[in-house]
């Protein structure tokens, strides 16, 4: 195979405007000849940047899943809920679809995204060659269950259930939920700031240039 990556060609395009440049190989400090927006052919510090926001979003999702995400009241007393204690109650009171979808949209995803870009990294630092292909498209599924993890699924869930139980005089979101929402935030700023190029680079070089 003779395929010839861009960066290799010296050309680099804009990631703003999508103007093509021909750079050379030492681009820096280079700004796009149509929009003005800084050039290069990586995203810069792109590995470390995701590293720094997947570490905040691994320490914040233990008190995401510790402190209460919920605080109702009712006639009969308060109860706080964690995200787990909330499925574990729709599961229970007889909901299970809810529950299942409260699992999968709170807990499954988040963790799973976490581990799958916390695996991208590692295999891009350490210039693996493995399964580019796969890893591209991990990536991408990454980048589009983003969209999916969203505290609202939780808490429009959780309502639909408990307002069916009535009785509810107030419902305040608890700590839990503010620690929730920074982790999904976190870790689609760091899918963002990983560059999937970065696969591929290791694997283009073994080819020889
Ligand atoms: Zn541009």
């Amino acid at each position: 195979m003779t395929a010839v990556t861009a960066a290799q060609a010296g050309l680099l395009a804009c990631h703003a405007c999508g103007l093509v440049h021909r750079a050379g190989h030492a681009a820096h400090d280079l700004d796009c000849a149509r929009c003005g927006a800084s050039l290069h052919f990586r995203k810069p510090d792109s590995i470390a940047r995701s590293w720094a926001l997947l570490v905040a979003a691994y320490v914040l999702i233990i008190p995401a899943n510790l402190l209460p995400v919920m605080e109702t009241g009712s006639l009969f007393g308060s109860e706080v809920d964690t995200i787990m204690s909330g499925v574990i109650f729709l599961w229970t009171s007889g909901s299970w679809p809810l529950a299942v979808i409260v699992f999968i949209a709170s807990i499954a995803v988040p963790f799973s995204k976490l581990g799958a870009l916390t695996y991208l990294l590692v295999s891009v630092q350490r210039r693996s060659t493995w399964a580019p292909k796969e890893r591209t498209r991990l990536y991408r599924v990454l980048e589009r269950v983003g969209r999916w993890s969203m505290i609202d699924i939780y808490v429009a869930a959780i309502l639909t259930a408990l307002v069916q139980f009535g009785g509810l005089m107030s419902i305040k979101a608890g700590p839990g939920a503010i620690a929730f929402g920074t982790v999904v935030v976190l870790t689609m700023f760091a899918a963002e700031s990983f560059d999937p190029r970065l696969i591929w680079d290791t694997t283009e070089g073994k080819n020889g240039r």
